[in-house]
């Protein structure tokens, strides 16, 4: 029996930005402007391969800020999803928080459980997909991602790319919840989950 032929009952959650794909460029506002990593392909098959739902968990502030809108974001998520299917991969569903306290565009400048280190977009994963906490991870490059997958019961990983290398030297000994894992890149991070947490 392979894998496949079970329904995953574990799930991997992922951000966006510094993870899958670079966050050199700020608020990506056109589909042109997304990329990803080159390794992100080969990343995504290794966990499907281990028969983990794909999640995309990203905090898209600029849509509260008034830099996009979500039909903007919606186009580059379409973009996204095209890049990840062109590497033989492919993602379960995509959930993003527009939210943002101090932003200028309504119903949007409010602070908001969506928004991550809040758990809104995990419960929102969690109605529509069965599946085991405990067994599941949330891999991200900033502190908001770690203590999300902490406050939603997952193993954490931190990646050194995107923010990553920053929070680990300089902010992370300060930290009140550390990641269970720190890792180089979403690659690495694939390759410890298929090494040691792979059935
Ligand atoms: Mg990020």
């Amino acid at each position: 029996m392979t894998v496949n032929a079970t329904k995953p009952q574990r799930s991997i959650f992922l951000d966006r930005d510094g993870t899958i794909s670079p966050d050199e460029y700020g608020y990506i506002d056109h589909p042109e402007g997304y990329s990803l990593y080159h390794y992100t392909g080969e990343a995504l098959r290794l966990l499907r391969e281990c028969g983990f739902y794909l999640f995309i968990v990203t905090n898209q502030s600029g849509i509260a800020r008034g830099y996009f809108t979500p039909e903007q974001l919606e186009r580059v998520h379409a973009r996204m999803l095209e890049l990840i299917r062109g590497e033989g991969a492919d993602i379960d569903a995509v959930f993003y928080s527009p939210y943002f306290k101090t932003g200028i565009i309504e119903p949007y400048n409010i602070d908001h459980e969506d928004r991550k280190p809040g758990i809104g977009l995990y419960q929102k994963a969690r109605r529509r997909y069965s599946f085991r906490p405990e067994q599941s991870w949330m891999i991200g490059d900033r502190y908001t991602d770690i203590a999300f997958g902490k406050n939603a019961g997952l193993r954490t990983i931190l990646l050194l790319t995107g923010n990553g290398k920053k929070e680990f030297y300089e902010e992370m000994p300060d930290w009140d919840i550390k990641p269970d894992f720190v890792v180089q890149d979403l690659l690495g991070a694939a390759y410890l989950i298929k090494e040691y947490f792979c059935r």
